[in-house]
């Protein structure tokens, strides 16, 4: 144990902050909001919360400390629990959504924006805390950066700031990359605390894979691969780390990976330095904790890594020993298509400053090099100078309602370090008006506060509450868990593996009664539970069983809300189970209907008119001559745009709802909203 000790401190010891420890405590000290910046790796996500604990912070209440993602929450405190020799969920803990790792005793605690924004709405004092640490500003996420605005409107009056609380708060955000002049002058012109961190120099070179006509192919994960082999077998000993957008291209790329470097014949010297083999690991969002550890480990001797990421390695998460970057130049980002008026997840070009900041982590310890895959043209034509703020370009439903419910009905004038155009707030009113959880005159109406209180998209909850009124809510519980979860349908890399699993997931969808894939996500759900071996059901099914008893989870956790609020008006209704599901649907999602204009096509109602085709993993793909309506949970863009998660219906179930969706006079929401 002592061993392991000297081991940890030594490291810690040596990173850049490490010189400023007693600096930082007293910066804390002497005011409310103090801004920190530092290169990605300096050990302030890590370490400033110790310190703050160290100096007596967690006396007065606890600590929490925000991260955009959630794997990176779970991550870090994980790591800083190894450093302080504590147990996980005691001293220091971790709270995502649905995933709750803390006790009375947690005194450090990791949190998703997303979780502190909920508790804000119980207890907007925030009583139980001494300090908040809003971290990775710079990524700009949509929940810091309300964060930040309610932090701001809060905590810069000093008796508005002391209200329920027997100690004053101290609110520290940091970032690593964003101008501080901007974050400082929007909190007061509060100090700001610079740790000086050296940086190696890191060459850069463009490739020719990825020009501006190649922005809807993903034929660069083969790109990405061979220049992934080409340093492994040419440039001296130093890790990997590759940049892909998701699961599905990263599991491709350590497929092909594997394969080829399989056939490498190892044996050979690189300038100085022996390289054998290739240790191969894969870093995204939903993969299990056990295998992200292992992301952290040295290699052993003689032995490259190579970690293939999504951006959460851009600035989350660091990891030591990277000297190569191989940079696809793509991400998956959360958009608002005005195409077709929905949020959807795209791969879309990084900006220039995410370029930067990618090859910047081959030089943390030494020089290093970075290998773009895309050409000059990409550069200049297709990727913008800075990334967007997730708060200019997403739907802000979720987050306007939570802030009327804080009491802020000036939605248009809160705060905001960047506003979001007006068009954005206005539509996030219209929906809230339409599912009746404000009002004509923009106030919160019971519904809107029972809605709040669901961690989930506002559509789903409406429907959920809604066959709660019908005394039905299981059938959607089981649903909003499924849909709250990773994929849960196994899709294997190899031919005849993926034809076994297809056939078992469409008998899966029969058996439900009725082709609907909402039905087939509630009969999986019910068939798993109901099994007396759940987990060899879901091998024998092509089922995730991880993600399956995540939902059993979920769904526990959304019934406890549920039974907490209890206070809902009750309805009667006369008629079949499987039309009561369907109807319970439409309440929520008949902002996402449409209806069969020609051959395969279907056209949406919500005033956009697109034109969209069932996605081939929908039950109902190669049936849509059998539909006339149908409504979706979901849209994928390619060269088609695409519904997934489909269910058909009649016309009379949303014929009375339809008419909302332009009944509406946002001019009218507009004026209550800037009152
Ligand atoms: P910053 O927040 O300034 O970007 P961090 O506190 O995240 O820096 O990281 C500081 C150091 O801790 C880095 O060298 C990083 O590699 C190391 N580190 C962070 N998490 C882990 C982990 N889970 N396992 C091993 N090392 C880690
Ligand atoms: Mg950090």
């Amino acid at each position: 144990k002592s061993t392991a000790k000297y081991r940890k401190d030594n490291q810690s010891l040596q990173l850049p902050i490490y010189k400023h420890k007693a600096k930082l405590v007293q910066a804390v000290k002497e005011s409310t909001f103090l801004v920190v910046t530092g290169e990605t790796g300096s050990g302030k996500t890590t370490q400033l919360p110790q310190y703050l604990c160290q100096a007596g912070f967690c006396k007065n209440g606890k600590i929490c400390i925000t991260q955009p993602r959630r794997v990176a929450a779970i991550t870090v405190a994980q790591r800083v629990a190894h450093e302080m020799q504590c147990t996980l969920g005691r001293e220091v803990g971790y709270q995502v959504r649905f995933d709750d790792c803390t006790t009375q005793d947690t005194e450090l605690k990791y949190m998703t924006d997303g979780c502190l924004l909920r508790e804000v709405l119980a207890d907007p004092g925030l009583s139980h805390y001494s300090v908040v640490v809003l971290d990775e500003v710079h990524e700009r996420s949509l929940n810091t950066d309300i964060l930040l605005g309610l932090l701001k409107k809060v905590f810069s009056n000093p008796t508005e700031a002391m209200k329920g609380r027997a100690f004053p708060l101290k609110v520290v955000v940091m970032s690593a990359t964003m101008e501080t002049d901007k974050l400082s002058a929007f909190l007061g012109d509060c100090p700001v605390f610079a740790i000086p961190g050296r940086t190696f120099p890191v060459t850069c070179t463009l490739g020719t894979a990825v020009g501006p006509k190649d922005l809807q192919s993903t034929g660069y994960v083969k790109e990405v691969v061979s220049l992934a082999l080409d340093v492994h077998t040419s440039e001296k000993a130093g890790d990997i780390l590759v940049f892909l957008t998701g699961q599905l291209e990263i599991e491709r790329a350590c497929d092909l990976l594997f394969e080829k470097a399989e056939s490498i014949d190892y044996r050979y010297d690189v300038q100085d330095k022996t390289v054998d083999g290739l240790l191969i690991l894969p870093l995204y969002g939903s993969m299990p904790t056990e295998q992200q550890r292992q992301i952290f480990q040295p290699p052993p001797p003689g032995i490259r890594k190579c970690v293939v990421a999504t951006n959460i390695a851009a600035t989350s998460l660091t990891i030591n020993g990277i000297k190569y970057i191989i940079d696809s130049g793509f991400v998956k980002q959360l958009n608002h298509n005005s195409r077709v008026g929905m949020d959807i997840l795209e791969v879309v070009p990084i900006s220039k400053s995410e370029a930067l900041q990618r090859a910047g982590r081959a030089g943390r310890t030494s020089a290093g090099k970075c290998f773009r895959i895309y050409t000059k043209e990409f550069w200049e034509e297709c990727m913008p100078e800075y990334t967007i703020p997730e708060i200019q370009r997403t739907s802000l439903t979720a987050v306007v309602l939570t802030l009327k419910c804080l009491g802020v009905h000036d939605v248009i004038r809160f705060p905001y370090l960047d506003p979001p155009e007006e068009r954005f707030i206005l539509e996030a009113l219209k929906q809230l008006y339409q599912f009746d959880a404000i009002d004509r005159f923009g106030r919160v109406t019971r519904l809107g506060e029972l809605m709040v209180e669901f961690p989930l998209q506002p559509g789903l909850t409406r429907a959920l509450l809604k066959a709660a009124s019908h005394g039905c809510q299981d059938l959607l519980l089981s649903v909003a868990a499924m849909l709250s979860v990773e994929n849960i349908f196994i899709r294997p890399g190899h031919p005849d593996k993926q034809k076994e699993a297809d056939q078992s997931h469409r008998a899966l969808a029969a058996n439900s009664g009725g082709v609907n894939d909402f039905g087939t996500l509630l009969s999986v759900f019910q068939q798993c539970k109901s099994s007396e071996r759940p987990s060899a059901w879901c091998k024998d099914n092509w089922i995730h069983w991880r993600a399956l008893k995540s939902a059993f989870s979920v769904e526990t956790q959304l019934r406890d809300i549920l039974l907490r609020l209890r206070d809902f008006p009750v309805e009667k209704f006369d008629g079949n189970k499987n039309e009561l599901f369907r109807r319970c649907l439409c309440t929520g999602y008949f902002t996402n209907v449409a209806r069969r204009s020609v051959g395969k096509v279907f056209c949406t109602m919500d005033g956009h008119g697109s034109m969209v085709h069932i996605h081939p993993s929908s039950s109902l793909f190669d049936k849509e001559m059998e539909l006339d309506w149908i409504l979706f949970h979901d849209v994928l863009v390619t060269s088609r745009v695409y519904v997934r998660t489909v269910c058909p219906i009649r016309y009379e179930w949303v014929k009375d709802l339809l008419p909302k969706l332009h009944e509406v006079d946002v001019y009218e929401l507009s004026s209550v909203a800037r009152e």
